[in-house]
């Protein structure tokens, strides 16, 4: 449940709305809204749901009790209703603006990662992706270069100005990839891994939360409900297929999940055709599909010459194909967008202009 303030209410009416949920044994999380303040209850109310709805609505200042019927309850729509919006040095994630994370697959060597992120950054990326430390289904397989990747990827954010998005696969590497990375990457494979989504959410580092290929939507909210519950807020979410019985791509790209995503859930949703199919052929028609969705962005895997890709070369799009891809998706984008400010009421839409 949460708890709507009145908008006359007072500092201590907030205070004491707290520490009446506090004592309960209970958490309390405020969210100021558009409109007003609301404090969510989060724990196991179980069979206490009844008084203290009662109590909570006769203290001072509180306008009503509200319940939030999905079992994820910061993460969702009822208690926030208004998209959170991220923003990383100039990059700004879910304002309706579109997000382009671009970069290879793993950082290889220092030309290859500085090749791709001028190249990117110049076709209108806004945050470079690269991989240092790699979830590879084979241990035989390359396992990234670790550290030295998030030095180089560190120099490309000085060379292109655009922010880094890395991937990090245990709680012990959070220091390390934190301060060389502005967003976090929990991969599908660690999508439920608890210690590490429980240490991810006590950084101040936006994360990106990939949807595991078994996980449900219901599930992908309860994980970044972790992050978000543990005190941080900026979590991003992505769909990057799932396991299906068709194998003619890697996993099958759940579009749907996009706009579900968003109905459900006020964070922001990037889509990963690359991860999804597979196969670079189907990266664009992909892309263009999660755009039309409502996807808040894409990410997608490039490489100067992806026949050479120590992982995943058959879904890595060359460089002329990245900027083939972003003349085909900007323009779409913009046209999408803006039929939906056209349908909005117009006071909201004058609102967003501000
Ligand atoms: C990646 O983006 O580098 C990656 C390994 O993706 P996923 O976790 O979705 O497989
Ligand atoms: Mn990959």
């Amino acid at each position: 449940m949460f708890v709507a303030m009145s908008v006359t209410a007072s500092e201590a009416d907030i205070l004491g709305v707290k520490s009446h949920i506090l004592a309960e044994g209970l958490t309390p999380y405020e969210h100021r809204g558009a409109e007003r303040l609301v404090i969510a209850v989060v724990g196991e109310i179980g069979a206490r749901r009844e008084v203290l709805q009662d109590r909570l609505s006769g203290l001072p200042g509180v306008d009503s009790i509200k319940p939030i019927s999905k079992p994820f309850k910061l993460t969702s729509r009822e208690f926030h209703p208004e998209p959170t919006v991220i923003r990383v040095l100039d990059a700004v994630i879910g304002d309706g603006s579109l997000t382009v994370m671009a970069g290879p697959c793993s950082v290889e060597s220092h030309d290859q990662l500085m090749e791709t992120a001028d190249a990117v950054a110049g076709a209108g990326a806004t945050i470079l992706r690269g991989g240092a430390f790699k979830p590879r289904t084979s241990p035989y397989s390359f396992q990234g270069l670790g550290v030295e990747a998030l030095r180089y990827l560190a120099e490309a954010r000085e060379r292109t100005g655009l922010p880094v998005i890395t991937e990090v696969m245990e709680a012990n590497q959070l220091d390390i990839v934190a301060e060389y990375s502005d967003i976090l990457q929990i991969g599908a494979r660690n999508m439920q891994n608890y210690s590490l989504l429980n240490s991810a959410g006590r950084t101040q580092r936006p994360v990106m939360l990939k949807r595991g290929f078994g996980n449900t939507i219901e599930e992908l909210l309860m994980a970044a409900e972790y992050i978000v519950s543990a005190g941080n807020p900026n979590v991003i979410l992505c769909e990057r297929g799932i396991s299906t019985f068709e194998t003619y791509t890697r996993k099958t790209m759940d579009v749907s999940a996009i706009p579900v995503l968003h109905q459900l859930s006020h964070l922001p949703v990037i889509a990963d055709p690359s991860h999804a199919t597979g196969k670079r052929s189907l990266v664009p028609p992909l892309a263009l599909a999660s755009v039309a969705a409502g996807a808040d962005g894409i990410m997608v895997e490039v490489h100067p010459n992806p026949d050479q890709a120590l992982s995943d070369g058959p879904q890595q799009l060359n460089l002329a194909q990245f900027r083939a891809i972003m003349a085909r998706l900007v323009p779409i984008h913009d046209l999408l967008r803006e039929q939906e400010d056209g349908l909005r009421p117009r006071a909201t839409a004058a609102a967003g202009a501000h």
